[in-house]
């Protein structure tokens, strides 16, 4: 099989994507049979235009959003920890997960502290100055400064503690 033949199996769109008119598997174009052996047709056709295979741990993945798109313009590689990346969506869950592990694992502050820190930037001192002092990153001291965070919530906040 040449690149010729798998275009025909396919259509071509308006995008100039190649839209496989074979079988498919999970959306995708599916398996081909060439001299006997069975390849993906993606990688096939990632075999024909480049001569050879795509190097081990790289994947064929698609530029257009067209899963069965076979146009070989159209493919580069990844890696597999790109691709789980790309499509690891975090789910609320973990955001809030990871939020609560930022609190359980920040309380380096206190409003005291900021208050010291806001105390400080104002004289002057630059936050990465500052920031080593309090076991904090940069822009943590960034956050206090600009009172994102440990805000003073009203006049009375100190007077209650
Ligand atoms: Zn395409």
């Amino acid at each position: 099989m040449n690149l010729e033949q798998i275009r025909a199996c396919c259509h071509v769109d308006s995008n100039g994507c190649w839209r496989w008119d074979g079988s498919l598997i999970a959306g995708h174009p599916g398996n081909i049979w060439v001299d006997g052996k069975q390849y993906s047709a993606r990688r096939y056709v990632w075999m024909l235009k480049h001569g050879q295979p795509p190097p081990a741990g790289w994947f064929v993945s698609l530029k257009c959003c067209h899963a069965d798109c076979a146009n070989p313009r159209h493919m580069y590689l990844r890696t597999k920890s790109q691709i789980t990346l790309a499509s690891r969506k975090p789910s609320l869950e973990s955001l809030m997960r990871s939020t609560a592990k930022q609190r359980a694992r920040a309380p380096k502050l206190t409003m005291e502290r900021a208050r010291e820190i806001r105390a400080r930037a104002g004289a002057g001192e630059t936050y990465a100055a500052i920031a080593p002092d309090y076991g904090v990153c940069i822009a943590m001291i960034c956050r206090v400064v600009r009172d994102k965070a440990w805000r003073e919530s009203s006049p009375w906040a100190g007077l209650r503690r």
